[in-house]
Formats: C-alpha cells, sequence, structure tokens
C-alpha cells in the first residue's frame, strides 16, 4: 500500500477555473478525486493524487456568501407573503425561516468547496508573523 501523503509522480494539471472546480466538490490539483468526505467536513487527503487538504481553513466564507445569496429570497419571500396575504406570524415561521435555513444549507457546500478549491490555487495560507531581533 503507498503512502497516501507522498508526493505523486505523476504531475496533475491543476485547475484554472476554481469556480466550477470548487462547486462540483473536485480536487484544484487533479480535478477528479473528491474534496469533501461527509457533506461539508473535508477530507484529510485527494483519494486520486494524494493532495494533504491540511492547509484548507476556509473559516465563516461559506456562510457569510450562503446567508448574503439567499438573505435577499427570504426578505422578498416575507415581504411578498406580508403584503399579498397579510398572513400570521406562525406562516413565516413555516415558509420563511425553513427557507432561509435550508437554503443556506444548500449553497455552504458548493461555496465551500469554491474557496477551498481558490485558497489552493491562489496559495492563501494563514497569516504569520516574522518576529526579528532588529526591530
Ligand atoms: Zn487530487
Amino acid at each position: 500500500m503507498t503512502d497516501p501523503m507522498a508526493p505523486s509522480p505523476i504531475l496533475y494539471e491543476p485547475t484554472t477555473n476554481t469556480f466550477k472546480t470548487g462547486i462540483r466538490g473536485r480536487c484544484p490539483r487533479c480535478q477528479q478525486g473528491r474534496i469533501f468526505k461527509g457533506y461539508l467536513q473535508v477530507a484529510d487527503h485527494c483519494d486520486v493524487c494524494g493532495l494533504d487538504y491540511s492547509f484548507t481553513n476556509t473559516a465563516d466564507g461559506p456562510a457569510f456568501f450562503a446567508m448574503s445569496i439567499i438573505a435577499p429570497f427570504a426578505m422578498g419571500l416575507a415581504l411578498w407573503l406580508e403584503l399579498a396575504y397579510e398572513v400570521p406570524i406562525w406562516v413565516h415561521l413555516l415558509t420563511t425561516i425553513p427557507f432561509t435555513i435550508f437554503g443556506c444549507i444548500f449553497f455552504l457546500r458548493p461555496i465551500k468547496g469554491w474557496l477551498l478549491s481558490a485558497e489552493y490555487i491562489h496559495g492563501i495560507r494563514d497569516g504569520r508573523i516574522k518576529l526579528t531581533s532588529e526591530g
């Protein structure tokens, strides 16, 4: 059995379209392996090329973008229900809130894949402060 973390002897052509590769949940290096091992949990490494995914840190980025996409539609739905039908509050609890929650969950995975792919291609890493004794 080969070490999955060892560099691959095969040269892969990294993606040039991080959005397309990311929303499909594919590895940014080989574009064949899967990024996720669950719905949102990132795999340890690519099962095709062995790329170590420990560099990933999308933090709150996917949640921010998902909420930004869904919020105008949720607001529109709530306003339309209220202005057109003057519905009681429980109707909003059964329509607008589930729409918002499930809409955000739906967009989380493709957005996380996109941001992870962009992190790899653009070499984005956590910031480091280098302290020297020479002020
Ligand atoms: Zn790969």
